[in-house]
């Protein structure tokens, strides 16, 4: 009899904390602000497609249809990559549109979140990277720039260019409130070896970077371990280098994040 009035009390108990989980779970799903949400499985591939070389990589976010700062996927177009840049080929990116566009859906939905790897600590844009997010996405209603760096800080910002406009830093969540698919990392593997192609990031530094997309969208930053790459140079490399940042002031702004670390 006692016993089965704690079996009763246990089962009702339990009911009472899945009705407590549901009641926290509803309210974590529908922010009064916008949040940056991602799916664990985009969220693991995103990882992956950073740990795996020492360059930055870039990609789009895919997001629902009904809530479009919700990043179901993520996806890398062909790029030259390097410690310091992304350069996206732009044929890549007309064709991961059209294919986007025959799965029936809208630009909305694949063409506004930007989002890349830091191989450094810092999530912080680069003067390169605000000035890219400007002009490429300055035309877009609205846009996303997201940074996602080696350590795990990240950052977004959403902009409006209607209305008011102006920038907001959105909060990003890793959603585990919704089922979500297991990893695929031979289809992950396959996607980075088929896009991402490693520069050495001297050889496209200054004017010598690649041509094509680099007009449309690209991200193009000093490297957080650019000392230690400096350092490894041929002194003749490493002159020329030192010359090119001479004659481009802006790319020191970049500075000031590193000596934060
Ligand atoms: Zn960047």
């Amino acid at each position: 009899m006692n016993q089965k009035k704690t079996q009763q009390s246990t089962r009702k108990n339990k009911s009472d904390n899945q009705q407590n989980q549901e009641q926290k779970r509803r309210e974590f799903v529908q922010p009064s602000e916008p949040v940056l949400r991602f799916l664990p499985t985009a969220w693991a591939k995103l990882l992956y497609f950073r740990d795996r070389g020492q360059t930055e990589i870039g990609g789009f976010g895919i997001t629902k249809t009904d809530d479009l700062l919700y990043v179901e996927d993520f996806v890398t177009v062909k790029q030259a990559a390097t410690g310091a840049s992304i350069s996206f080929d732009d044929e890549a990116v007309a064709d991961l549109f059209d294919s986007q566009v025959d799965a029936g859906r809208k630009p909305e939905q694949f063409a506004r979140i930007w989002l890349h790897s830091h191989p450094g600590n810092s999530p912080q844009p680069s003067s390169i990277d605000e000035e890219t997010f400007r002009r490429v996405f300055g035309n877009c209603q609205w846009a996303v720039m997201f940074v996602l760096a080696l350590g795990g800080k990240s950052y977004a910002r959403l902009r409006f260019n209607v209305g008011p406009g102006g920038p907001l830093i959105v909060p990003v969540v890793v959603d585990y409130t919704q089922s979500f698919g297991p990893s695929d990392y031979e289809a992950w593997e396959a996607e980075y070896q088929a896009n991402i192609k490693h520069t050495s990031w001297s050889k496209t530094f200054g004017s010598q970077i690649e041509p094509g997309f680099e007009e449309n969208v690209s991200n193009y930053s000093v490297p957080d371990d650019w000392l230690e790459e400096l350092e490894a140079m041929e002194p003749s490399e490493r002159q020329c280098i030192l010359d090119e940042l001479a004659d481009r002031p802006d790319l020191w702004s970049e500075s000031e994040v590193i000596c934060e670390y």
